[in-house]
């Protein structure tokens, strides 16, 4: 499922955010428009949803706080120059990923599946709750388009088709 665009520019206050799985920017902005629902901060959308707590370790403590003000601010496209990305040979899986038992938990739970970080780390390759292989869904991790967001579906989790089907029999 696309997030329509009027979503996202509610969200960000802009329509020219990146849509980036890893180290996102613009989240300064993403927290202030959350804060009629939830007391949310920064830092811990920063540490406890994105990638940067995997990266900040093997930065340079000047070079990882860069990082992170990017990430705060809406000047992030220098990202992931600063965090030595670009220049490293660990290439990301292609398609977001998923776990059919996590899937199916997040049905249960909150009535709709939801991209989970640790399935999207490059070189994880089994769900570490469940042991199963995950699998690719058909939303590419850096899509087509650098400003649309999908959120996880039957639509790209086409193999979860039948365990939906399973649930709700
Ligand atoms: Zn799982």
């Amino acid at each position: 499922m696309l997030i329509p665009e009027s979503d996202r520019r509610g969200v960000f206050n802009s329509q020219t955010t990146v849509a980036t799985v890893d180290l996102p920017s613009n989240l300064n902005n993403l927290i202030q428009n959350l804060q009629i629902i939830s007391n949310y901060q920064v830092e811990d959308l920063i540490y406890k949803h994105t990638f940067y707590p995997l990266y900040s370790p093997f930065l340079p403590a000047n070079r990882s706080n860069q990082v992170l003000e990017s990430m705060k601010g809406d000047y992030g496209g220098d990202i992931h120059t600063r965090a030595g990305i670009m220049a490293s040979s660990i290439t990301m899986p292609k398609y977001f990923r998923f776990c059919p038992t996590c899937w199916e938990e997040d049905l249960k739970s909150y009535g709709e599946p939801y991209w989970h970080r640790i399935h999207q780390i490059s070189g994880v390759l089994v769900c570490p709750f469940h042991g199963e292989v995950l699998q690719d869904s058909l939303a590419l991790l850096h899509g087509f388009n650098k400003h649309e967001y999908y959120a996880a579906s039957t639509d790209n989790c086409s193999i979860n088709n039948n365990t939906v089907a399973k649930i709700r029999a």
